[in-house]
């Protein structure tokens, strides 16, 4: 059985008071929960102040990008050692507004996957196919190459503990979700593929996220689907209520 992970990818928002009130109210509400993986990804400058919130707690800490090198003239990146050392244990990588605004590629996303799993980070690796790519029917396409692209070169432990987050690039801040049935198509497709890649027993330990517009009242039927471990979530993680309702899908 895979244990459901969900995380908050709070984007280019909170500032430090902002993150310790929400991480504050998370962390009251959300105490009694222990069969989802619970995390929270803010922007860097706050990891510190909201890991001193979350010490002892069961909700995990992730950043939102990382650099592949360790430290050198770099200006401007952060590196996997500096987020470790804020107390983190996941990071995301590729998510898609990276690669649309940033020029992420699934080489760089490779490389970052590397320096993530070098320095004991939990990557959470976005792919996802944009909706020309949905409409002109090359969704499966897309989502090979960007698998092959990222995951390749990894030992059979390193796969274990990586985290998927397939996120329809075209339902990401857009209120538009992926149904379940379409969701589950790519999902099964992805674990699939992994299992070609690597083994079926790889494919079937590692977590595959849903991301794009997940909110209170459709995690549910999400979260039924038989590849679907849990959820990637940008705007609704940014409230402490529908966060919390996201998390408890179960209930
Ligand atoms: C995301 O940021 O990864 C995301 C899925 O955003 P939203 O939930 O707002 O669509």
């Amino acid at each position: 059985m895979r244990k459901p992970i969900i995380a908050g990818n709070w984007k280019l928002n909170n500032t430090s008071k902002e993150a310790i009130e929400l991480v504050t109210l998370l962390k009251r509400n959300l105490s009694d929960v222990s069969k989802v993986d619970i995390v929270v990804c803010p922007v860097f400058t706050v990891l510190m102040d909201v890991n001193d919130v979350l010490a002892n707690t069961n909700i995990g800490l992730g950043a939102q990008n990382l650099y592949w090198e360790d430290n050198g003239a770099f200006t401007g990146e952060i590196s996997a050692p500096m987020i470790k050392d804020t107390g983190a244990q996941y990071v995301i990588i590729g998510h898609s507004e990276r690669r649309q605004f940033f020029g992420e590629t699934n080489e760089t996303v490779n490389k970052k996957i590397k320096a993530a799993l070098k320095h004991g980070l939990i990557p959470i690796v976005c792919v996802g196919e944009v909706l020309a790519e949905r409409e002109s029917g090359k969704t499966f396409d897309v989502i090979k190459e960007q698998c092959q692209g990222c995951f390749q070169g990894f030992s059979e432990e390193e796969m274990k503990g990586m985290v998927v987050a397939y996120e329809p690039v075209w339902a990401i801040g857009t209120g538009k979700t992926a149904t379940p049935q379409q969701a589950q198509e790519v999902h099964k497709f992805i674990r699939d593929l992994l299992a070609k890649m690597y083994t079926r027993e790889i494919a079937d330990v590692i977590r595959i996220q849903y991301g794009g517009s997940v909110k209170a009242d459709n995690i549910k039927d999400l979260m039924s689907q038989a590849d679907i471990d849990g959820a990637l979530v940008g705007g609704a993680s940014l409230k402490s209520d529908s966060f919390v309702k996201i998390v408890k899908f179960y209930e």
